[in-house]
Order: structure tokens, then sequence, then C-alpha cells
């Protein structure tokens, strides 16, 4: 969907009976059709649902994320790679492997819905560069469901904001210049948020490069995601 479809939606919004995407899904704003606020569980099936940018997705739409009201922890990372998208389980992958490492929690835990919430900046696998390297995530994802999404878990403690894309989503202005500088100033976000390189093994030089991560950041992680959990 290009950027005018995009806004032609979002302004037909007012229109919307509750049964399409023709509106941004805010809190309080969008309504089922009997006039009710609409529950995660409600929204969850329009997202699961969304085809807003099915042209643009070269394996299709397949969001994937995880959330109940319950949840008091959120993970955000980037997008779904290959590997997620075909199973549509979230971080099942060695990125995954790696930031379950650094959490100190375990695969029942960190899978825990009840407890632990995960919905990265774009749902849907976005594709390549023909150079390599995925894509971005899809803006239309923030656009048309974030807000939404976040109203209605109300219980989150800790965020965890795994790369610049959630960076940029979550912090907006308070973010620094780059990735590090945000990551090194992160106790001003701390304990609401934490931001962290996404755990992909590319960003394992980084991590050599910046020894205060492991020595500062992680215990910090660690505890707090033991507390809150
Ligand atoms: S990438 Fe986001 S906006 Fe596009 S189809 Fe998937 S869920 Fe919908």
């Amino acid at each position: 969907m290009n950027e005018r479809e995009l806004k032609r939606r979002i302004a037909a919004r007012t229109e919307c009976v509750g049964t399409c995407i023709a509106c941004l899904p805010e809190c309080g704003v969008h309504r089922t059709k009997n006039g009710r606020r609409e529950t995660l569980g409600q929204l969850l099936e329009r997202v699961r649902a969304c085809r807003a940018c099915e042209n643009e997705l070269p394996l299709g739409p397949r969001p994937v994320l995880r959330a109940t009201a319950s949840a008091r922890l959120l993970i955000v990372g980037q997008a779904p790679g290959t590997k997620v998208h075909e199973t549509g389980i979230p971080w099942n992958d060695p990125s995954g492997d790696r930031l379950r490492q650094w959490m100190n929690v375990e695969r029942d835990t960190f899978y825990d819905e009840s407890r632990v919430a995960i919905i990265p900046a774009g749902l849907c696998y976005p594709g390549r560069y023909a150079r390599g390297g995925d894509l971005p995530p899809r803006r239309e994802c923030a656009q048309l469901w974030l807000e939404a999404l976040r109203a209605r878990l109300p219980n989150i403690e800790f965020t965890l904001l795994c790369g610049q894309y959630a960076q940029k989503l979550y912090l907006g202005q308070s973010g620094k210049k780059s990735l590090t500088e945000t990551v090194r100033a992160w106790r001003e976000y701390f304990p609401g948020y934490l931001p962290l390189p996404h755990p992909s093994f590319r960003n394992l030089r980084w991590i050599k490069k910046n020894p205060w991560f492991e020595k500062e950041v992680l215990p910090a992680l660690r505890n707090r995601v033991r507390r809150v959990l």
C-alpha cells in the first residue's frame, strides 16, 4: 500500500464500522459492530488477518506476534526473518537463543504469553535488499496497529527495545544519534524501557567493541526480568 492510499484509509476512519482496516485502530476509537470497545483478542484477530501491504511482501502477509492482557514484559524486535515467517513463532532462531541467554530465561518462560508479549516493529517478513540483508520493518504496522495493541496491554512494566527500529518507534526524539549512544544511555530509559542491540550474530563484533554492554547492561537486564516475571 502506498503512502497516499494509507492516508486515504486513515482519513476514512470515521466511516469505519469495525469490520475493516480503514481506520487508525486507536484505543476507544475503533469499536466493534455492536458498539463495544474491541478486546485484545478481537484486535489480534484483525491484526492476524491484515493484508494492508500484501503486494509489497515477497512471501505474503503472516503477522507474527503474541500478546495477552496480563503480560508484564514486552519484547519489541525488528521484523520476522524467513525462519520465523515459516514457523510463525517469534524469535525462533539463533537471535532468539541469544536474547534468551541475555535475559537468562528458558524457552518456556520466554513463550509464556500470560507474562511475555512479543510485538515486533514490523509484523510480517519484509523481504531482502538486492545486495543482501533484510529490508526494514514495514511502517504500516506501526501506523495501523501499534497504538491499539499497546493500549490493550495495561500491565506492561518493562519493554525491551531490540535494535534501532524498535528504539525509533518507542523512544522517538528521546533516542540518541546512534544505536550505540542510545544503548550506552540505557539508564535514562530504565526501568520502563531497555534499549539493546539486536541479538543477531551480525552484532557480535559490536558487543566485543563495547565491553560495557555485557558488564553493565546485561546484569541490569537479568535483574529486571527476574523481578518483572
Ligand atoms: S506488514 Fe504489517 S501492515 Fe503489512 S500486511 Fe503485515 S501486519 Fe499488515
